[in-house]
Formats: structure tokens, sequence, C-alpha cells
């Protein structure tokens, strides 16, 4: 039983996150397009949750072909190869720096700096699952979403 948490996104390994994005996107027979690829670019370059209006916004001072829907169906694309987690309460998006397995994110959210982190415990996914399973729901995912203060900003109002 572990339980860790790690940077969800960090500013100097983005062109590392968007090398192993595109050997991954290969090795599945999918395409990151160049769209794709900023869009994931954008979302791994901040350790904030980006929301897509955001995206929009930076995307169409780049080009003008950046639509919404085009924008999305990215969105869409990466969430579908893991290479970002939707942050539902924030209605925003991180970067995932270990796509390769599937995973249940839980995600801490800074309320001072912005910082998203991943959580991994299989005990907590063990207590979930086990606790859900007693009530007879079949559960498909379940992922918490932790609001509060990291490690740093409580470091620094110590
Ligand atoms: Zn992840
Ligand atoms: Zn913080």
């Amino acid at each position: 039983m572990t339980a860790h948490s790690h940077h969800a996104a960090h500013p100097h390994s983005t062109q590392d996150a968007l090398l192993h994005a595109e050997r991954l996107c290969a090795s599945r027979g999918v395409r990151l397009t160049p769209l794709r690829r900023r869009v994931l670019e954008l979302v791994q370059s901040r350790a904030e949750a980006v929301k897509a209006y955001d995206l929009l916004a930076q995307l169409s001072t780049e080009d003008h072909t950046a639509k919404p829907p085009t924008v999305y169906r990215a969105l869409d694309f990466l969430l579908a190869q893991g290479l970002v987690h939707r942050v539902d309460s924030l209605n925003a998006f991180v970067g995932c720096n270990h796509p390769d397995t599937p995973h249940a994110a839980h995600l801490l959210l800074c309320a001072q700096c912005g910082r998203v982190e991943e959580l991994h415990s299989d005990a907590m996914d063990a207590a979930i699952a086990q606790a859900v399973a007693a009530t007879g729901f079949a559960a498909r995912h379940a992922r918490l979403e932790v609001q509060g203060l990291c490690a740093a900003c409580v470091a620094a109002a110590g």
C-alpha cells in the first residue's frame, strides 16, 4: 500500500512531457496533431489547472483556425489518451506526467497558489471500492478532488 503525491505538471518538464506524449501516441497508433500537441504544451507548461476558455484565448492569438469545437476535440483526445486530467470542480485541465497506464488520479487543489498535484493511494482506492461495493452500487470510477493548501503554501504561511 502506497500513497504519494507529485506535481501534476512542471514547467521544466514540458518538453520531456511532449516527447513522451509523441512516443506514446506513436506506439498506440494515434495522431498527436500539431493542435493537440500545442494544447498539451499549454496545459503541461502550467502547474495550475487550465480552463478551456484560457486555452482558446491563447490559441486564438496564434492560430485563427482554432475554433472552440476544435479545441474541445483536442482536449477530448488528450483526456482519452490519459495525457491530461479533468479537474471537475474547476472545470479545467491539468497535464499528467505518467500517462502510460490508466490510473485513478485523485487531485489535491491548492486554494492559495492554484497548484494541482496528483495523489495515488492504493489504500484509498481499496477503501472507496469496498465502501461503494457494500451499497450494491456498481462503480465505474471514483476520483476525489481535495481542496486545501499545498505543502509550499503551508510552509509559507507558517
Ligand atoms: Zn495522472
Ligand atoms: Zn499552494
